[in-house]
């Protein structure tokens, strides 16, 4: 049964206590949006955009942009697809949008700060997600990427409504943001963290160098205090606060994510049959103890070796 249940996966995924998670992917492309769709996801928790850019020397035009995100929203009907405005810069330069002699791109102009310089590229791109989300039943969220202040969050929320499409969203993948979520979460209706940059931003280790492995941890109790953080935020808002980054495909990570308030998981869809294989055997008063071990936690690997042990079901997993 348990291998059954670790070759395929079927939502919803519920927790012994009947705690639904809804466990959403992470696609590029209309390909990876109806493979994700295949494997059983309930909808799009990111929506990498800058993947229908990335091999461009110029902005895709409205055309081109309005088929590439119609062809995900159609693999989702009725379901919920979270499109991030283009995330390019650092480890996905754009000829046309970013300045390849930045000293250090990984803290300069990318993600939502693209905005700054090249206003029109992301204006015209959210023209064309409300023109596509019109002519498509899913259910349409927008988040930005690299939002690091509230004055952000607040002028991207109004440039997403003013558009027609009512639901905002920021990343939380900078410090800042997570320190701040309570009052970003005041200004957009959802958060959505991004542990790899936020990994790489809290432990000051670049998430392209693998000699800095045991930095690039998102086991790290920095990065789970700031998890935290975010979804305490997320809590006294009453919003939602989701995880779409690696760490949400780590399945005794997930349940740690799930016990310090995390609302929704979106993965790499390979990883939805184990992720939902150890939720479904946990409730939530044994995800708050794993949460609370990995927290109090004094390194990486004791919040692993702590958490593993209250998951005797990891063994069986293998
Ligand atoms: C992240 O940073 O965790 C994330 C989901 O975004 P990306 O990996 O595309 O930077
Ligand atoms: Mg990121």
């Amino acid at each position: 049964e348990r291998a059954a249940a670790l070759r395929s996966y079927t939502g919803p995924c519920l927790m012994q206590d009947g705690h639904r998670v809804p466990l959403r992917a992470n696609v590029g492309t209309g390909e990876d949006a109806r493979r994700a769709a295949a494997a059983g996801a309930e909808g799009v928790g990111l929506l990498r955009t800058e993947f229908c850019f990335l091999d461009r020397d110029t902005e895709p035009s409205r055309e081109v942009q309005v088929a590439a995100y119609g062809e995900v929203f159609a693999a989702f009907p009725g379901r919920k697809v979270v499109v991030r405005t283009i995330d390019a810069g650092a480890d996905k330069p754009l000829p046309f949008l970013t300045n390849a002699d930045e000293p250090n791109p990984a803290l300069g102009v990318r993600g939502y700060r693209t905005g700054r310089t090249h206003p029109g590229v992301l204006e015209r791109q959210i023209e064309a997600i409300a023109e596509a989300a019109a002519a498509h039943t899913a259910e349409i969220q927008v988040m930005a990427p690299m939002i690091a202040t509230v004055d952000e969050a607040r002028a991207f929320a109004d440039l997403v409504h003013s558009h027609g499409l009512t639901t905002a969203g920021v990343m939380i993948e900078v410090p800042s943001a997570a320190l701040m979520s309570q009052e970003l979460l005041g200004e957009v209706e959802f958060a959505s963290i991004g542990t790899n940059d936020l990994t790489q931003y809290t432990m000051a280790a670049d998430r392209l160098l693998g000699d800095l492995g045991e930095l690039s941890d998102p086991w790290q109790p920095a990065v789970l205090k700031l998890i935290r953080e975010a979804a305490m935020g997320g809590a006294l808002n009453g919003a939602s606060v989701g995880v779409c980054g690696e760490a949400a495909a780590d399945p005794a990570l997930a349940v740690v994510l799930v016990g310090m308030g995390i609302t929704s998981l979106s993965m790499s869809p390979r990883a939805l049959p184990a992720v939902a294989a150890v939720l479904r055997t946990v409730d939530m008063r044994l995800a708050k103890r794993c949460a609370g071990t990995a927290f109090n936690a004094p390194t990486a690997a004791e919040a692993r070796e702590g958490v593993r042990a209250l998951l005797p079901v990891l063994d069986e997993l293998g």
